[in-house]
């Protein structure tokens, strides 16, 4: 039996070769860091249930008519989706000062922004994922005017619809990372939503009390994470009722049971 090749590892996934060209198999951990990699850690059964949060986003987004890489979920840990050549730029959307913002400058944590910021960083692990100016893409042609302009477009229509999506189920959608891959035909390319849309990359606050249903629990050593991460998916409607403090996961339960 032949093993299947992986294409890369990274913080939170790993990439396989897919079963037919231009495929590829997105494998979620259990594996958590924040602080570029200064903090590291598990939380049980967090690939299980980005995998299926992020499945629903891109499937809704898609309905709205998002292009995005997103073909079908394989199974508990594993989604298929269109390989892309990734723009080398995480796009962070805020409608509510947190995190790095309130750090650089100064705005109070919770602060509500007048309007909602689109910051770009670039992709670069050993840099730290720099924050840059869209001067800083042009001069050193990371993407486009057009493709920066369609990104902006796309970003936007996102956080709308997120924003929406979160506040029918009593969640605010404070700030999130997206990444846009290209797919090529002939000469021409065009631009795809990529990589993953889960607790992981938002900051979701819950609209009455403002605690904190994201990774947060982990940079902040909140404790709870797993629960969190659960409660968006069961507000989503992706857990059975009931079914809260489980986390459906075969792999680990057939590991358990061997013990
Ligand atoms: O840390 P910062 O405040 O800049 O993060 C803004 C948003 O982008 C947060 O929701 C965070 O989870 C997400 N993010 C991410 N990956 C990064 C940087 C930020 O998912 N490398």
């Amino acid at each position: 039996m032949s093993r299947r090749r992986q294409i890369y590892e990274g913080k939170a996934k790993i990439l396989y070769e897919g079963p037919e060209p231009g495929t590829i198999i997105q494998y979620f951990k259990d594996d958590a860091t924040a602080f570029n990699n200064q903090k590291k850690g598990t939380i049980s059964g967090k690939g299980v249930l980005n995998n299926r949060i992020s499945e629903h986003i891109f499937t809704r987004l898609g309905h709205i008519g998002v292009p995005h890489h997103f073909i079908r979920r394989l199974n508990m840990r594993e989604q298929l989706v269109r390989q892309v050549e990734i723009v080398p730029i995480e796009v962070v959307v805020r409608n509510v000062a947190a995190g790095s913002l309130t750090k650089r400058l100064g705005v109070e944590e919770g602060t509500p922004l007048p309007r909602t910021l689109i910051e770009y960083c670039y992709k670069d692990d050993a840099l730290g994922d720099p924050l840059i100016a869209e001067e800083h893409i042009a001069c050193f042609g990371w993407a486009s005017q057009d493709e920066m302009n369609e990104i902006a477009d796309m970003a936007i229509r996102v956080n709308d619809f997120m924003s929406g999506l979160f506040s029918g189920i009593n969640i605010r959608l404070i700030d999130f990372k997206l990444e846009f891959g290209r797919i090529w035909d002939g000469d021409y390319s065009r631009l795809l939503l990529a990589d993953e849309i889960s607790p992981d990359g938002c900051r979701l606050w819950d609209m009455e009390s403002d605690e904190k249903l994201d990774k947060d629990r982990f940079r902040r050593d909140l404790g709870g994470e797993v629960e969190a991460y659960q409660e968006v998916a069961r507000r989503l409607g992706l857990l059975p009722e009931g079914a809260a403090n489980e986390v459906l996961d075969l792999e680990e339960h057939r590991k358990n049971r061997g013990k």
